[in-house]
């Protein structure tokens, strides 16, 4: 059932699943060095890569010092804190209403859940009472569009679509559709590319600069999605994109499958684009606001 409790406790189990086992750390009776030996080999595993666990690490030890901590259990509070305070940078709501329409673009590879994220989003906004158009800018694939556009039927929303033709034009026509008809948001799909597609990451510059000739200021919002089971990668794919587009936010989706969770903690140290939403689940429901404290919660276990 829906609900906050039903998609932290997915969340919980996702990491579990996977997970290094952090919360199989603190079982003993005493703060050794083979505890952080322990805690630092878990971080590496759960794909929260060498600059975080080090930096990590650090801090815990500090606040081990600090507070004169004598237990493991202590140690693992103290854990969950060091968490929460890394990832509180990266928590952050998307802000509707300051243009009309607020403009988005959505990128990221193949598979990674932008059209699910898309549909998801959709009716996130809807339900806030927002009018949303949506730009079936994966002009590439045909299924692509048709997904997107079943989607639109069934949910009442409108699509504007171009059969072949060029995602700029098909973002251009649906930014202005999107004012004339007084649109809250606009979000504009686009193709899945890989960062090693250079005239593919080209392309989104051209998106973008398009949506801009379209509305001054426009896009709003350059949101990348990202696979979290990609573990390392979604960190080589979060470099590559904002690189190339300089992003607002993120979307990390599949935290309920097999992800290690870590990742984020990677994301917070080395790349801190913010994280506005992450994805829990394959339903429509299963699009959650990123809760720095409750992630660490779930991720220490
Ligand atoms: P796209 O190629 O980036 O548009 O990816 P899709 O939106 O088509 O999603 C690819 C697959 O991932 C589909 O089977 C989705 O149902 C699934 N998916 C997307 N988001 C999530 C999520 O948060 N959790 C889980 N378990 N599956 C997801």
């Amino acid at each position: 059932q829906p609900g906050s409790s039903s998609w932290l406790t997915r969340l919980r189990q996702g990491l579990r699943k996977t997970g290094a086992g952090l919360s199989g750390l603190f079982g003993g009776s005493r703060i050794d060095e083979a505890l952080y030996e322990d805690l630092e080999s878990a971080l590496i595993l759960a794909d929260a890569g060498m600059p975080a666990t080090q930096y990590v690490l650090e801090q815990l030890r500090k606040k081990v010092r600090a507070t004169r901590a004598e237990t493991p259990q202590q140690v693992r509070d103290l854990l969950r804190e060091v968490l929460a305070e890394l990832l509180a940078p990266l928590e952050k709501q998307l802000d509707i209403g300051k243009s009309t329409p607020t403009v988005m673009m959505m990128v990221g590879v193949n598979g990674a859940g932008k059209t699910t994220s898309i549909g998801k989003l959709t009716r996130h906004l809807q339900q806030a009472g927002c009018k949303v158009l949506l730009a079936a800018g994966d002009t590439f694939r045909a299924a692509a569009r048709e997904q997107l556009a079943a989607w639109g039927d069934r949910n009442a929303v409108q699509v504007i679509a171009q059969q072949g033709g060029d995602p700029a034009a098909v973002a251009f026509d649906a930014v202005s559709a999107g004012r004339a008809r007084g649109m809250d948001v606009v979000i504009v799909d686009t193709a899945g590319r890989l960062p090693t597609q250079l005239h593919l990451m080209d392309e989104l510059k051209k998106v973008k600069r398009v949506i801009g000739k379209a509305m001054d200021g426009a896009p709003h919002e350059a949101l990348l999605v990202i696979d979290a089971t990609n573990g390392q990668n979604a960190l080589a794919q979060l470099r590559a994109f904002d690189d190339t587009l300089g992003l607002t936010g993120i979307i990390l989706t599949k935290l309920d499958g097999s992800a290690k969770g870590g990742v984020i903690a990677a994301i917070a140290r080395e790349r801190p684009v913010p994280i506005y939403f992450i994805g829990v689940g394959e339903s429509l429901e299963d699009l959650q606001p990123f809760d720095a404290r409750a992630f660490a919660r779930a991720l220490v276990g």
